[in-house]
Formats: C-alpha cells, structure tokens, sequence
C-alpha cells in the first residue's frame, strides 16, 4: 500500500476513491484539527486512502471545504465545522492536532486569535484525549527555533525567540503548545508525539497566504515581480507535503515521543530560490527588494537524524519535481479564479 500511495503521490482519486477497506480490528477512528487546510487535507487523503475512518474538525479560517470535496458522503469521512478554542465531546483513537493558521500574514492577522488556538485549543484536544484514551500528535513548527544560533537546527537546540516580537504570537503558543502536551503525558499518561515541522508546499496551499513559494510563483505566472524581502541571503530549506505526511503517520504509529523535526535539509538563498522559480515558471518577472521583515530568521534547516534513525524517515521529492507540481496546482487555480470572475 505504502508503494501505491508513494507512486500516486497522493494524487487526489476521482469520486470515490479506490480505498482499502481494512478489518475492524485494524481500522482507526482518526479526528484531524485543521484537516481543511493545506497539509491537514493531504493527510486526509492518506489516511482514508489506508482505510481508516477520519473526523475532520475545523473552523475554516484558512481551510476550505474544496480541498476534502472530493471525500463528501463517504462513509469514513466526517466534516465537523468546530473552533477547537470550544470543548468537543468525540469518541477517537488518534488526534492529528493541525487547527492553527500557520503562514505568518494569517498568524499575525488576529495575534490573540492564534495564541488562544495553540493554547486552550491544546488544552481542548489533550482533555480530549485523557478522557477516552487517545494518542496526540502536535504540529509544532521550526519556528519554536526562532532565530537560530545553532545551524542546522537539532531537536536538542532550545530555541532564540523574540516573546514580545510580532512572530511570538506564533511561535511562544507553539511552545507552550508543546509543554502542554508532555505535561499531559506526564501527569495524565496520554500518549503525544511532537513533529516540528520546517517549511512545506505543495497543492493546495492557501493562493494568498503570504508564503514565499505562493508569492514567488503566483508573481512569476502573472508576470508580477518578485519581492524578496531583505537582502534575500536568508536561508529556508522546503519539504514537499507528501514527504510530511509519511513523516506524520511514521511519527504517530512508532513509539518515540519526543519532539521530531520533518523537513527537507535541501538548503537555499530567499535570492536563488527567486532565481529556481523564475527558471521554472519562465516569463518576464524581475527580481525586486523590499524591507526585510522584523525578526526574519536569517538561517533554517533542519537536522533530520532523529527522524532517520527513529523513524527510519526521509524527503524523497526533490524541489524541482515539487515545484512542478505546485505550479501547475497554482496555474489551475489562477484559472479557475479568472473564469468564475468573467461568469
Ligand atoms: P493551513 O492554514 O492551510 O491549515 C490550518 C487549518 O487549521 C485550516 O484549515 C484552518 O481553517 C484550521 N484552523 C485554524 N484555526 C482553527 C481553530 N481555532 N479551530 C479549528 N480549526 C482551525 O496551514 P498548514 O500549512 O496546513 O498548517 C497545518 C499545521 O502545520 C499548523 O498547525 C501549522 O502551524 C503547522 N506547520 C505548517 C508548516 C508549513 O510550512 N505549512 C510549517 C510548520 C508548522
Ligand atoms: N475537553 C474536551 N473534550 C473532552 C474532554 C475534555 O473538549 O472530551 C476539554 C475540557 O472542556 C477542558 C479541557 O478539555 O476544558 C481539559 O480537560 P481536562 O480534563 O484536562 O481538564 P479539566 O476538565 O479537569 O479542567
Ligand atoms: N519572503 C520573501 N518574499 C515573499 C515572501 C517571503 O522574500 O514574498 C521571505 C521571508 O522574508 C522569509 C522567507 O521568504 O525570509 C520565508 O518566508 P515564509 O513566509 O514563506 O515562511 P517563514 O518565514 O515562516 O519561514
């Protein structure tokens, strides 16, 4: 199955997908906060695609219902529309807590808003869990690094974060996010795994979230130009969302529980990722420079040995095909947009 799903890259199936039905006994009820948005729908894909039964929760903040459409009336699927900052009473196995704006314009959109989402809505999902016996996966993120003094970053490094910068919102809630889930582990014995996750693209990732490799592609096929923001020497290493997802279930079904960084440690330049972009997508754009954004993390990637060794993990798209794929996704989108606009 492992090999199917890999050769499909998770493509999305027709209606209805050719899913494996499994066994009771080997069937999991799986709940997936944020399950509308960018990564949360390709996890989706993934886990139904292996047969379990999956319960969507979000708020549509930033997700929507057109990225799990194609899953609508299928007997293993369930859309609950929940703001995971109120208590929600279901019966589960597993909880992929994903519910959480992630690229930094939407996270800084309503500060409060995210912080009360990566806190109580933890808090939420861990009661949840106690209560009937569930196993929790965090989404935690690079950014508990902050602007890194150690490169390339381990597990290990306890992180150089601004509290009272205007990423912190972000970045302490992700934090506290994570201490909540081992003091829960601790005190309540409920099983969490921690996945920090570096910069991930792909389909479906939301048209104006502000992200370099939406901004960098969408400017490239309108003839737009590109803005890097600062001197573009800052460094970002970028994972494709397939890649994740495999990272994410090995995470959930072994028995390591401490924190694991999934991302791809192909490292580039703001400036030859520009470059990478143009190349691919061709046209006319120019490269021009902003102002650098306040409390920018100048360098990031990720140290993956854990996730190697304890998971037996590691990226397999490379850039170029991943890209490919994601501008084609965007080229679609751009046109589907112009047609509803004319109709
Ligand atoms: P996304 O914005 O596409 O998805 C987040 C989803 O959570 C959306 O569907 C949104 O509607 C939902 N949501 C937000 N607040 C909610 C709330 N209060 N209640 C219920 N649902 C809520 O972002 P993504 O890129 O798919 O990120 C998913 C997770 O992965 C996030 O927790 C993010 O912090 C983490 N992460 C992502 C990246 C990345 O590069 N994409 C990197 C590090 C960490
Ligand atoms: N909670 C929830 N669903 C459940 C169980 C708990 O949303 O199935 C919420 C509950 O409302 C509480 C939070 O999770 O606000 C933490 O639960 P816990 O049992 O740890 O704390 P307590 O209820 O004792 O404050
Ligand atoms: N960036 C940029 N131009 C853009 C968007 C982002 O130069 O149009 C830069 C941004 O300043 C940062 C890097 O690209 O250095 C990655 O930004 P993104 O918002 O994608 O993710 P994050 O900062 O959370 O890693």
């Amino acid at each position: 199955l492992e090999n199917r799903l890999k050769e499909m890259e998770y493509k999305v199936p027709k209606k209805y997908p050719d899913v494996v039905f499994l066994n009771y006994k080997d069937r999991k009820r799986i709940m997936v906060t944020g399950g509308a948005g960018f990564v949360g729908s390709h996890l989706v894909d993934r886990l139904l695609l292996e047969g379990h039964e999956v319960i969507v929760v979000d708020n549509f903040f930033t997700g929507r219902k057109l990225n799990v459409i194609h899953w609508m009336g299928h007997q293993n699927f369930e859309l609950i529309h929940h703001d995971i900052v109120n208590p929600l009473f279901i019966e589960v196995d597993q909880i992929y807590h994903l519910a959480s704006p992630a690229s930094p314009p939407h996270y800084m959109f309503n500060p409060v808003k995210t912080i009360k989402t990566n806190t109580i809505g933890t808090i939420n999902v861990l009661g949840l869990a106690k209560r009937v016996g569930a196993r929790v996966l965090i989404a935690s993120t690079s950014e508990v690094y902050g602007d890194p003094e150690v490169h390339p970053q381990k597990e290990t490094y306890w992180g150089h974060v601004n509290p009272i910068g205007p990423r912190a919102c972000y970045d302490e809630a992700k934090r506290v996010s994570e201490t909540l889930a081992y003091s829960y582990q601790k005190q309540e014995s409920v099983p969490v795994r921690v996945a920090r996750i570096f910069n991930t693209y792909g389909p479906r990732m939301h048209m104006n979230d502000g992200r370099v490799v939406s901004n960098f592609i969408i400017q490239a096929l309108q003839g737009e130009d590109i803005t890097v923001y600062g001197s573009g020497k800052q460094t970002r290493s970028f994972q494709y969302v397939t890649d994740l997802v495999d990272g994410l279930v090995k995470l959930m079904n072994s028995n390591y529980s401490l924190p694991v960084n999934l991302g791809n440690p192909d490292e580039h330049t703001i400036d030859e990722f520009a470059t990478i972009i143009l190349g691919m997508v061709g046209g006319s754009s120019r490269v021009v420079y902003k102002d650098a954004v306040e409390d920018d993390p100048q360098r990031r990637r990720p140290d993956i040995t854990r996730a190697n060794e304890q998971l037996n993990w590691a990226p397999l798209v490379p850039l170029s095909r991943g890209i490919q794929k994601t501008v084609k996704y965007f080229r679609e989108e751009l046109e589907r947009s112009a047609d509803s606009q004319k109709n």
